[in-house]
């Protein structure tokens, strides 16, 4: 169990870092950031920063040393760099998750072989490989890079024959997987923490609606009747226990019309779906996460309210910035990103509601709506 004063490395140094960085310090530990980026989200509130490339194998054993433990909220990590961080000290999680959840291939035989349905796929290193992937699992059909990929980055939806040859030319790096289109209902989440000792704690089950394949708005708990939403805990806590998992993940699952649930995708880290959980937790993802990764006890992961996440996106969504402040029963979060290029994350606001009171459809729309500007 890690002391007051002990120093966490963090490596990366967006907004999962710093908000990471910002509970770490709540619990009296200091956070150390490696990233390539100068002043990045994550190094404005940390305690200590090392700028240098995620393959400078010098600066990553001098940071190394000079930290206690070492946690990523950036999963890209090459393993090279991984495995001498691991040589060095306590990575948590380590780095054999990281490489599976790295690889979309390695990730999905890793769920099938525990028993956890997922999309239909194949790995595709070639175009007749692609053909024969597309007559065995059918039309649609979504082709995505194994590695690299996020926000609907990396991927094109396959309907027609002709599509195969473009999108396996333009997708790039190679090899890639093709999995069967899955016509859900609804996606949703569960952030899963699991502490040194082995006890596992799952945040509820939320929804996560997208837009133009980025995370938009996320409504916790998610609308489903108690079966689906008990699997989807069960399958969260599954995973983490198979991946003897120290720390935080978010386990994305699609919700068929059938209610059955098929997991996309892991993320051995704070999660986007898990903002939530700052201002309707008593505990929240980042500080599960730094106390999962500090060796101290896990409380329950409670939820005292209902809540709807809005991310905001970009330039037009920031531009709503002096609003969002305006309006009573917003809880803001501010990135500290200097510019807002399109798709950016830039922040996101909660909204709280009592618990069982998170109302429908309608009444979501009017919750996020804002004070007019006067
Ligand atoms: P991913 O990068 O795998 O998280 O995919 C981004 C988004 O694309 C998901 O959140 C889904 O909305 C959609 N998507 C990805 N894979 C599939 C699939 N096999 N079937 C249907 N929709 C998908």
């Amino acid at each position: 169990m890690l002391h007051p004063g002990a120093v966490i490395g963090m490596v990366g140094g967006g907004q999962l870092g710093r908000m990471s960085a910002m509970a770490a310090a709540r619990l009296g530990y200091l956070v150390h950031v490696f990233s390539p980026e100068t002043d990045g989200p994550a190094a404005q509130v940390a305690a200590r920063n090392t700028v240098a490339a995620y393959d400078d194998l010098s600066a990553l054993r001098a940071f190394a040393d000079a930290v206690d433990v070492v946690t990523f909220e950036f999963e890209n990590l090459p393993a090279a760099s991984l495995e001498l961080l691991e040589r060095c000290k306590p990575v948590r999680p380590g780095a054999k998750i990281l490489s599976i959840s790295q690889d979309r291939t390695l990730e999905k035989r890793f769920l099938n072989d525990a028993g956890i349905a997922t999309a239909p796929w194949a790995k595709v290193e070639s175009l007749a490989e692609l053909e024969a992937a597309v007559a065995r699992i059918g039309l649609p059909a979504v082709l995505k890079t194994t590695r690299l990929g996020y926000d609907g980055k990396g991927q094109a939806m396959l309907r027609a024959p002709e599509d195969l040859a473009p999108a396996f030319e333009r997708l790039s790096p190679k090899p890639l997987v093709l999995e069967g289109f899955v016509d859900f209902g609804m996606e949703v989440s569960v952030m899963v923490a699991r502490g040194l000792n082995g006890e596992v704690v799952a945040f509820d089950t939320v929804e996560n609606r997208h837009k133009h394949h980025i995370l938009d708005l996320t409504i916790a708990p998610a609308p489903l009747g108690p079966d689906p939403l008990a699997r989807a805990q069960s399958i969260a806590r599954l995973v983490a226990e198979r991946l003897e998992l120290v720390g935080l993940m978010g386990v994305e699952m699609f919700v068929t019309a059938k209610g059955d649930l098929v997991v996309n995708e892991i993320a051995p880290r704070p999660h986007n779906s898990g903002h939530w959980t700052m201002d309707a937790c008593p505990c929240g993802q980042f500080e599960m996460h730094i106390r999962a990764v500090a060796g101290l006890p896990l409380p329950p992961a409670l939820r005292h309210s209902d809540a709807v996440m809005k991310n905001l996106i970009g330039p037009d969504d920031m531009a709503l910035w002096p609003q969002i402040l305006a309006t009573p029963g917003l809880i803001p979060h501010h990135y500290g990103k200097a510019q807002a290029r399109p798709g950016r994350k830039m922040g996101h606001f909660n909204r709280l509601f009592p618990k069982g009171a998170l109302p429908g459809e309608l009444g979501i729309a009017d919750a996020l709506a804002l004070t007019p500007k006067s």
